[in-house]
This record gives structure tokens, sequence and C-alpha cells, in this order.
């Protein structure tokens, strides 16, 4: 008998859930965008976004979702013909780097496969053979929303100092900004872009590109830059108009003040220590689970592991049987595995993914793994004993 009546739950890594103050920040007749508070609104997210990506550098705004930011990145700092190296853990550096591809840039990929981060030495080493100076920026996701993988993003950017190489270093923390702690200029990261669904809590719309001087500079020979993506006439414009390159995401805009104000008052540490424990609970649970039977997390190294999502493998057609049973039964949906093998093979039934980014707290995610305990039951799924038992002690921090 379903028992999924109340409040359902979105658990897929993103778009995450909104919080009903989001939402209500949002839930508002159209404001004048040509003067008064939407102005000073606007004015006032800057600053909070830069504390955000822990720079004390440059953030702006595109109406758009990640893929737009990613652009955004390539098209302000690179030339046609020029080099990117892409350090490919999963689905989503390769996908940057096929927006490069688009663009006429040349990719140069590191593979790490599905189920590693990448490996600042091998990163040295591509480094170490490129004398000329070809490659012009690193591409590298800090979590991989596809294989669960969190990049050691500091350690990356010291490959890059040993080596003595100038290209710059090009994060996506579109699944990790505001999940994960993220030092940008503290790690020497010369552009970050991030998205409005994930950590911010907002619907999908948002792009945010993050740039230090160094990235500024390489926008004075960067040949791919266009009218709408160019960051220079958003950044201080002299007019608001600017600031959007045409018609500002007025609705997203105060959502989007409303959702760093309550990150703000949580505090940017406590909101990365949150989800670090939630993470850690999902972990004992499936580590617990995985004790017996077919279940098995993605990512075995937990110092590798993301607090952002948790990508997981059971037996053909188990995860979409298991996913379609909690959408029914319980009023959770899990996330679709992606990136691990092609829709059309048959093993595509293996892998499912927990979201716990965003507006997730403890009984959220205790709620979800519970779910999966009974729906592994309800489906005669072998698994391990003590699943539960072992999240809610990381809960109560015993
Ligand atoms: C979600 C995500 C993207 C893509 O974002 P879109 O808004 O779908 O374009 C890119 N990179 C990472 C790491 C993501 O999690």
């Amino acid at each position: 008998m379903s028992l999924a009546q109340g409040r359902h739950y979105l658990a897929i890594p993103g778009p995450s859930v909104v919080p009903d103050r989001v939402l209500n920040a949002m839930h508002r007749p159209a404001p004048n965008i040509y003067t008064g508070g939407l102005h000073a609104l606007t004015h006032s997210l800057f600053p909070d976004l830069c504390r955000l990506a822990g720079t004390s550098h440059t953030a702006v705004i595109y109406i758009a979702n990640g893929h737009g930011a990613w652009e955004a990145a390539l098209s302000n700092t690179l030339c046609r013909g020029d080099r990117v190296l892409v350090l490919s853990t999963g689905r989503f550096a390769n996908g940057w780097g096929l927006i490069a591809q688009g663009m006429g840039i040349e990719v140069q990929t590191l593979d790490f496969g599905l189920r590693a981060a990448a490996d600042p030495a091998k990163l040295a080493q591509a480094l170490a053979e490129d004398p000329d100076h070809a490659i012009k920026a690193v591409l590298v996701v800090q979590v991989d929303t596809a294989s669960g993988v969190r990049n050691d993003i500091r350690a990356l950017r010291t490959a890059l100092d040993e080596t003595g190489h100038p290209a710059l270093l090009m994060v996506d923390c579109i699944a990790s900004m505001g999940v994960e702690r993220f030092e940008m200029d503290a790690w020497g990261v010369d552009v970050a872009v991030t998205g409005s669904q994930k950590g911010l809590m907002l619907p999908p719309g948002l792009g945010f590109v993050f740039y230090n001087d160094r990235a500024d500079r390489a926008r004075d020979r960067a040949d791919c830059v266009t009218a709408y993506w160019d960051w220079r006439s958003r950044t201080n414009p002299e007019i608001y108009y600017q600031y959007f390159c045409g018609t500002p995401p007025t609705h997203h805009l105060f959502g989007l003040r409303e959702s760093l104000d309550m990150i703000a008052e949580e505090g940017l540490e406590h909101v990365w220590t949150r989800h670090q424990i939630l993470a850690h609970a999902v972990w004992e649970a499936c580590e617990a689970w995985g004790a017996e039977g077919p279940l098995e997390m993605n990512i075995a190294d937990r110092a590798r592991r993301s607090h952002a999502v948790t990508s997981l493998r059971l037996s053909a057609p188990h995860g979409t049987e298991l996913r379609e049973w909690l959408t029914e039964n319980a009023g959770v949906t899990l996330g679709i595995g992606i990136g691990m093998v092609a829709p059309e093979d048959p093993d595509w039934h293996r892998f499912f993914r927990i979201g716990h980014m965003g507006h997730v707290n403890a009984h959220m995610v205790l709620g979800t793994l519970a779910s999966i305990d009974a729906g592994l039951k309800a489906l005669s799924l072998p698994h391990g004993s003590g699943a539960l038992e072992a999240a809610s002690r990381v809960v109560a921090q015993v």
C-alpha cells in the first residue's frame, strides 16, 4: 500500500529543495526594474556571493544554468585554438570540455575514470610535458555530481604551482558551493562557477562566475568573448541594465537575497559541517547495507566522497526498481545514475544517487535512508543490517 501522501521530497542532486522562505520571497508582483528597491537589492548580492566563494575578487551573475556559467568562464579567458586540460572524474568535467570544444577550443583530457578523484601527480606530469605552455586552463569539478567524487582543489593548485605552469585553474562548483568547504582565494582558484539550483536552494536559472585578476588579464586577449557573456561590462556597470545585459532575473534575485540570508544566518561553516555530518550518516547506512548483497558505493575512499551527493551501484534492474518503489510508496524521489553506462545498456538500471545538498536536515536524510531500507526489504533485495542504527548514531554524534 502506498504511503506516499504528505509532502513529497525530491532527493535528487539538483534542482534541490527550495525553502519556503525563498518561495515566499519570490512570490510577489513584478518589481520596477528601472529604479528603486531592486537596484539596492542587486548591489547587496555581490559581496555576499564573494563571501560564499571565499574571494575578495569579482562575482558576476548570468541568466543561465550551469552550462551557461561554463561557457561564460571559457569565453572570457580563452581564444579559439587555445588548449585546455580537462581533469575527467565523471560526467561533468567532460561536459565542460564539450562546451569548450564547441567554441573551437582544443581539449586535452586526463581521464581518472568514474570512481576516483583527479590525481595531482598526474596533473603535474601532464603540465611538465607542456613546456611551451600550450595549455591555457585546467578545468576541474570540485564535486562530480555523477560519480559523487570530490576533488582536492588545493592539491591540484599545488601541482600547478610546483611545475610553475601558468595555466588558469578553473573550478566547477555547481554541485558544491554552499555545500562543501571552498576557498577560492586561499586555494588559488582563478575562476569558479556555480548555479542557483543546488547549494543555493533556488530554482535553476542563475549562473555565477567568480574571477580573479589573473583571469581578468586573460580576458584582455580572449577572442571567444561575446557581448552577452562579457564579464567586464557586468562588473561595476555604469547603468543597471548592464548587470544582466538586459532585463534582470527579477524574482530569482529576491530568492537569492533570501537564500544568501539563510546561509549567513546559519553561518557558512555550519552549513558546510551540516552537510558533512549528514553525508556521513548516508555513508554509514550505505556501507552497512553493502556489507551483504550487491549495494556498493561508487567512491570507496571516504576522503574523496562528496558531501552533496552519494552515487550508488546496485544490481540491474534493481536500482531503477528501488527508485520507483520509493517514489510510489514512500514519497521520496532519488536521482537516476548518470554517465556510468549508456542509457540503452541494461546495466543503466543498476545506478542511482541520493542528493543531500542545500535545504536538507537530519529528518530529511534519516527519512530518506529509512525509506531506502524499507524499499530494499519490500523488493527482497539482499542487504546488510544495522544501516539505520548506524546513520542515527552519526546524527546523534555519539
Ligand atoms: C548540475 C551540474 C552541472 C550542470 O548544471 P546545469 O544547470 O544543468 O547546466 C554542471 N556541473 C556540475 C558539477 C553539476 O552538478
